[in-house]
């Protein structure tokens, strides 16, 4: 039967390419989002859990079926793919989250079974910061540690799925391609695959406040500045190993802050019915401004990372974002 999957594994990928219509629209170009919010897991970060633990795998420690342990500190999308793709062969996850990040993400984490360590957030530089504590965990359980940040299998699974989808849905019509980075895995990744059929291609990185990965891509140094609500995107101090690897197939860079990605965030909810998180608002916001540069009659392309319902308490909670002197969503303000 040609339409069927084989389980969680098999229904990664193969999301569709939407049509955004009032990006589209308003630039006079064709604006396409990857479905990311669609994957079993529910965001972009299942193809990165795949490919990792298929790397793992390839490289004998671990076995489905037979007893196994993964370690990730996360800030939760690339947790619940390791956890659902773990619980599907039978192995256990050990996921270390920043307590920061949504409550949504974290009772979900604990719904599908993974072992959740909370620890406060802290500095790259600093042993309780979540990625050098998942290290260390990882060292003392004798387990799998997926290191997303600097494991190449993560931008080698956008590189031989996400990239050529894109290349395919287009029919190679693909102009430009931005998204925000988190470890950089997906536009590394999706860079590689593009930039080999087409080397014109436009690839920009887009970044949120507080982030020096803006400033990395322009001076090789990164500076960061200002913050952001937004959850999985941004890095202060460092350009991750993924990320570092395909500088030289990043064109540009564009800051998109928190108003202009809610604002996204609201309009194609209410406007489109397409229901996505911060980080897939910031892509689309991104989107318009690269085809703004670049003039009608461009497609760029951009991620929708996950949906709206992992952050409905922050990004739909007026109160936390008044509080911050963000937009509210109107619709659901009553203090306007
Ligand atoms: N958006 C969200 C919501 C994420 O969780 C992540 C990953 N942390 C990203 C975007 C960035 O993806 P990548 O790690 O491939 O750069």
């Amino acid at each position: 039967m040609d339409g069927v999957v084989d389980g969680f594994w098999g229904a990664v990928g193969n999301t569709p390419l939407i049509r955004l219509r009032r990006a589209s629209e308003a630039t006079g170009c064709e604006i396409l989002g990857k479905a990311e919010f669609m994957n079993p897991g529910g965001s972009v970060k299942d193809r990165a859990a795949l490919g990792i633990l298929k790397a793992a795998m390839a490289e004998g420690r671990l076995v489905p079926g037979q007893a196994g342990t993964i370690v990730e500190g996360t800030a939760g999308n690339t947790g619940i793919g390791i956890a659902l793709a773990a619980n599907a062969l039978g192995w256990r996850s050990v996921i270390v989250v920043p307590e920061t990040q949504s409550r949504e993400k974290l009772d979900y984490l604990r719904m599908i079974g993974a072992d959740l360590r909370l620890v406060p957030p802290k500095p790259a530089s600093d042993p309780g910061h979540y990625v050098n504590v998942s290290r260390r965990l990882a060292e003392e359980l004798g387990a799998v540690w997926a290191n997303q940040f600097d494991n190449p299998a993560n931008a080698l699974a956008h590189e031989a799925t996400t990239g050529p989808e894109i290349w395919d849905q287009t029919d190679g019509r693909v102009d430009a391609f931005t998204c925000a980075c988190g470890t950089g895995g997906t536009l590394a990744g999706v860079a590689r695959a593009l930039k080999a059929r087409k080397p014109g291609v436009r690839i920009v990185l887009a970044d949120p406040g507080g982030s020096g990965l803006l400033d990395w891509v322009k001076t090789g140094t990164p500076k960061a500045e200002g913050s952001s609500i937004t959850e999985g995107i941004g890095q202060a101090a460092r350009a991750p190993g993924n990320l570092a690897q395909a500088r030289d197939l990043i064109d540009d860079a564009v800051r998109i802050e928190d108003p202009a990605m809610l604002e996204q965030v609201f309009d194609l909810q209410m406007q489109e019915g397409i229901s996505v998180g911060g980080s897939a608002g910031l892509n689309v916001a991104a989107a318009i401004r690269v085809a703004r540069d670049l003039g009608p009659g461009h497609t760029v392309v951009t991620i929708l990372c996950d949906g709206a319902a992992r952050y409905q308490s922050k990004l739909f909670n007026p109160a936390f974002l008044r509080g911050r002197g963000l937009p509210t969503p109107p619709w659901m303000d009553a203090a306007g």
